[in-house]
């Protein structure tokens, strides 16, 4: 038996309508956007959204992410006495509920757990099981929805996600922190900054070649030319965002960040077009044939979670923008400007524009959409 989840809103059903867990990008959705228009769209785009979060897997990927977990944790602990002891919390997203659970081991008064996701089902068990239940309250429903009794004076979320701002969940902490948070209250964590850097990616080079040596070596085997699609299958392979690990010998320049978000000010239009000029230059003599990006958040009291190819590696690993590979030197000049703006027929999805010059060569532009293959596009 499910456990109940209170529903603080009244006529509004507490639990996330059944979908099939599917990708936001299948379709059905412009089907939808016919019959009901942009907010039947967005619904339903968020369905499939919180469905996804339903998976316990999603959240255990999460929580073993040591890098991750105990920042939020050591963030906790360290400012218990200042901000957290005797305080109501809310926690928006609150996934298994073990950011509430850390708070209410530090002491707060009270905490409200929202996650709009049938996971809110396990986070009340687990509330219970750990004794925490006259403590947090979890509220299954959409933190934009949900009415509190009281206003809060801290509000926690791990709300990052891909490049930080994929899926476009920090919209929802900000509504609820001018909704609820009192004045004086605190952001865990407080800021969050993203940064972009020249990269190298030795796999992407192992791809490009290994590609070239595939499509010319059947001229051995079959007597036929095919190196022509050698071309297309690279051109392929960089027309995506790739999420994944780079290393810090992979990067050659220093970074520099794209946007730096104060959360107790930042608002929604703030980030739905971030726009970057970026002045860049490569440190030694490289091949150059990627952007890479990356982000920190920082917590009261200054602990900073970082994502970091310099850094130890997490479950959000990095984005890479493939580029056109370029020979550089040392102190070779890569300038231009990145725009990130929120996709039009998916608010969670990105769009990602980059133009750029390596010396004195010619602009170079590109556009890249960040969707549910970002991590799928290892081929
Ligand atoms: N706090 C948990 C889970 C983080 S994942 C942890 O640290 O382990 C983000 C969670 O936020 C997901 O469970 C997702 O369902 C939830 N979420 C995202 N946007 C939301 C919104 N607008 N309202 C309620 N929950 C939301």
């Amino acid at each position: 038996m499910e456990a109940a989840v209170e529903s603080p809103i009244p006529g509004i059903e507490a639990s996330v309508p059944q979908t099939k867990k599917r990708r936001a990008s299948e379709n059905g959705v412009g089907v939808n956007e016919m019959k009901n228009g942009t907010t039947e769209k967005e619904k339903f785009i968020d369905e499939s959204y919180f469905a996804s979060y339903s998976d316990v897997e999603l959240h255990r990927t999460m929580i073993e992410d040591t890098v991750r977990t105990n920042a939020y944790q050591q963030a906790i602990f360290q400012n218990m006495e200042e901000y957290i002891h005797g305080k109501v919390v809310v926690d928006v997203g609150c996934g298994t509920g073990i950011l509430s659970m850390f708070c209410a081991q530090a002491g707060a008064k009270k905490i409200y757990a929202i996650d709009a996701s049938k996971i809110a089902v396990h986070a009340k068990q687990l509330v219970e099981a750990n004794g925490f239940s006259n403590i947090i309250t979890v509220i299954q429903g959409k933190a934009e929805e949900v009415e509190l009794p009281e206003k809060v004076d801290v509000i926690v979320s791990e709300w990052m996600g891909y490049m930080m701002l994929y899926e476009t969940m920090l919209p929802s902490v900000l509504y609820v922190r001018d909704k609820w948070l009192k004045p004086g209250g605190k952001m865990f964590p407080e800021r969050a900054m993203l940064f972009m850097a020249l990269g190298e990616a030795q796999w992407i080079t192992k791809y490009e070649e290994g590609t070239y040596d595939f499509w010319v070596s059947l001229n051995h085997v079959y007597n036929l030319d095919m190196s022509l699609l050698a071309d297309h299958a690279v051109a392929r392979y960089k027309d995506v965002v790739h999420v994944h690990m780079v290393s810090q010998e992979d990067i050659v320049s220093l970074p520099t960040p794209v946007c730096d978000l104060d959360l107790m000010r930042v608002t929604p239009e703030d980030i739905r077009c971030i726009s970057h000029n970026f002045n860049l230059a490569s440190m030694g003599s490289r091949r150059l044939n990627s952007m890479v990006l990356w982000f920190d958040v920082w917590f009261p009291g200054g602990l900073k979670l970082s994502t970091s190819p310099h850094n130890e590696d997490t479950h959000w690993q990095n984005t890479v923008l493939p580029l056109t590979t370029a020979t550089v030197k040392q102190d070779t000049p890569v300038c231009g400007v990145i725009n990130i703006t929120q996709d039009l027929s998916n608010h969670r999805f990105l769009n990602v524009d980059l133009k750029y010059r390596v010396d004195s060569g010619e602009e170079i532009i590109r556009g890249f959409k960040m969707d549910d293959n970002c991590t799928d596009n290892d081929f």
